[in-house]
């Protein structure tokens, strides 16, 4: 089967929230995602506090990146991640980069490159959002992300644009 992995898989979470107390909402994500079968955290980010991206009137937002192995097949570990979106009272109101209680995005997985209409592989802002690559840099500093390149050129590129480290 297409995109099958034979064994498990190294992948990327980035999390995002701006809404019901966003350090929490990332907290809570994480234990959920370690919970799941299937899922072995192997590394966490700090949190980050980062400015809105698109639109500007809605509050500012914490961060982090999560490294996992895992047995799940990519839509099987998408639809786990929004699942665990949804848990946490996101809503969709069909405004593009909103606010939100949570975002699960897939960064990467393995050296998977995937295009699917609803699965895009590494994640298409990976190389250019300071509140995703400082993160994943703070994780895995000589990683090199397919199709892309290596993390510490992007990062020497991708000005902090108000990223803050938090903890
Ligand atoms: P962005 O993806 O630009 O960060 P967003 O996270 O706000 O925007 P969502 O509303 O969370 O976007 O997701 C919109 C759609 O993106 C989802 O329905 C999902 O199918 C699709 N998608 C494509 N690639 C990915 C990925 N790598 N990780 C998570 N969702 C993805
Ligand atoms: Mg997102
Ligand atoms: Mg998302």
């Amino acid at each position: 089967m297409k995109y099958s992995p034979c064994s498990p898989v190294i992948a990327y979470v980035g999390l995002g929230s701006n809404l019901a107390e966003p350090a929490v909402q990332i907290t809570s994500a994480r234990s959920a995602l370690v919970n799941v079968d299937g899922v072995r955290e192997l590394a966490f980010s700090s949190l980050y506090h980062s400015l809105p991206m698109g639109p500007q009137d809605q509050p500012d937002y914490v961060n982090a990146v999560m490294c996992v192995e895992t047995d799940l097949l990519p839509f099987d570990f998408l639809h786990c991640l929004q699942k665990i979106e949804n848990e946490h009272g996101r809503i969709r109101k069909g405004e593009r980069w909103g606010a939100r209680t949570l975002d699960l995005d897939i960064l990467m997985y393995g050296d998977q490159e995937i295009d699917e209409p609803d699965l895009i592989v590494p994640h298409l802002g990976i190389s250019e959002r300071s509140f995703v690559l400082y993160p994943l840099f703070e994780i895995a500093p000589t990683l090199f992300i397919p199709g892309k390149g290596v993390i510490s050129d992007m990062v020497e590129k991708c000005p902090l644009a108000g990223l803050k480290r938090l903890n």
